[in-house]
């Protein structure tokens, strides 16, 4: 069992050697295949059952408990970093496996199918460290992704703050170049593993000229967490994915120093924005594995479950609704495979980014709403597994842009195309 092998490897993971071996034994294709297939590669069969037993055997059991406790899932999160189903996208110049972005989105829906609280907290390393990856110097990815693959760290990316989340142009926290250091001062909120991360990416406000075009009026930083002058807020008490962590994080005279700018100063709000390219995709598996959740639980209730002497499943009221949930689920995978493998050719992804963000966070929740339907009154109830995922969708539909600015950029997109 590859899964077992990969344990008892106890290397950065097992996923990196089911990686070289599978590659040398199947010649597979390289980062994305061309041309028009729904095959996956055998490499990619593999991250995706490595991915699915994990979630499967050692999410799911816990995932309730740590629903219930809101601890921050240590153990889970360090089991995944050893078996690699973290940071896989960090290349291999640094320690990572250098995975495309549609390969760590079938990770990140078999990861999301067993608790999307577990996996918003993995998927805000990928979050936190995309700005490093595009935009970071060899030094910096060197110093900042490096140690990601030593040991099991965590960081975070903060630009929201209590006044500014969608219209990032009106963020207020500002850094003001002071000898070979930037003084920053300003607050930042709801940042997913604020109080967890060794490293943020902050993106702050370093041009005040009312002149100055949004697009270099900000810069973005690398902050070392134990900068004296961070402060770290307390654990927000959200409706769903409770065990991840988001706080609130004041920064107060932090220094940083100017190694630690990202490409030069003003370049911030493009590569903060830049980012969402490569991270929406994964937030749609995330959704679609939430999703694809929620269908089986109820199917499998369905055919369980007896009214006026058959199984519900033989109504054929039930039977459409599952129908319709799988259409739903079905759509949303094609959506975000899409928008992966647009970004994995090297196209502009924005568009079908957008379009599977959207369409997946909307209906991970409709998916999960149908699931406590077809439960009827047990799936109100938190002895049974969907009113968890009804209160752990909502998310999808806010954070990393919410539905109606993914709604702004397609449109943007769209009418594009037909401007002259
Ligand atoms: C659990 C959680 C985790 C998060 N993690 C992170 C993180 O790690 N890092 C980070 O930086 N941020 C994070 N966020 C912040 C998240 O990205 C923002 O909450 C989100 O972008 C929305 O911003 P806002 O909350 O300020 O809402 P607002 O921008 O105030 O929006 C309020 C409402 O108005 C709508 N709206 C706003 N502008 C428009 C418009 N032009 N047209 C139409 N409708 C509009 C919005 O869609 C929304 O419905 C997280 C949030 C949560 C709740």
């Amino acid at each position: 069992m590859f899964f077992n092998k990969a344990l008892r490897a106890g290397v950065q993971t097992g996923l990196r050697l089911q990686s070289s071996q599978a590659a040398a034994s199947a010649n597979v294709a390289p980062k994305a295949s061309l041309g028009f297939s729904f095959e996956l590669t055998e490499q990619q069969k593999e991250f995706q059952e490595l991915a699915r037993r994990f979630a499967r055997e050692e999410i799911v059991p816990v995932a309730a408990a740590y629903d219930r406790s809101g601890e921050y899932p240590v153990p889970v999160i360090n089991r995944a970093w050893e078996l690699g189903l973290m940071n896989s996208h960090i290349g291999e110049d640094y320690g990572g496996m250098g995975l495309s972005i549609f390969d760590a989105c079938l990770i990140t829906e078999e990861l999301a199918y067993g608790c999307t609280g577990v996996q918003t907290a993995i998927e805000a390393n990928s979050l936190g460290q995309m700005p490093v990856i595009i935009a970071g110097n060899e030094a910096q990815k060197k110093k900042y992704l490096g140690r990601m693959t030593e040991e099991p760290l965590m960081c975070a990316y903060c630009v929201t703050e209590p006044g500014a989340g969608s219209d990032v142009a009106g963020l207020k926290t500002r850094a003001v170049k002071t000898g070979d250091d930037y003084v920053v001062n300003g607050q930042k909120m709801w940042i997913t593993n604020g109080g967890k991360a060794n490293w943020y990416f902050l993106l702050a406000r370093t041009s005040v000229d009312p002149k100055c075009p949004t697009s270099k009026a900000f810069t973005g930083f690398i902050v070392d967490a134990d900068t004296p002058g961070i402060q770290i807020g307390r654990k927000e008490l959200n409706m769903g994915q409770r065990c991840s962590d988001t706080r609130g994080i004041t920064f107060e005279d932090v220094r940083i120093p100017k190694e630690n700018v990202l490409i030069g100063e003003g370049a911030g709000f493009k590569i903060a924005m830049g980012a969402f390219d490569k991270t929406r995709p994964p937030v749609a598996a995330g959704a679609t594995g939430l999703a694809q959740r929620a269908l089986d639980e109820a199917t499998n209730y369905s055919l369980e479950r007896k009214a006026f002497g058959v199984v519900i499943a033989e109504h054929q009221a039930v039977s459409f609704l599952l129908a319709e949930m799988a259409l739903k689920v079905e759509l949303a995978r094609m959506a975000y495979q899409r928008s992966a493998w647009e970004v994995d050719m090297g196209r502009r992804n924005t568009y079908f980014a957008s379009i599977a963000k959207a369409y997946a966070g909307d209906i991970a929740n409709q998916v999960a709403s149908d699931a406590v339907q077809v439960f009827g009154g047990n799936g109100f109830n938190s002895d049974y597994p969907v009113e968890k995922l009804m209160r752990d969708a909502k998310i999808y539909q806010i954070y990393e842009g919410t539905a109606q600015i993914q709604r702004l950029i397609i449109a943007r997109e769209h009418l594009g195309k037909y401007k002259k």
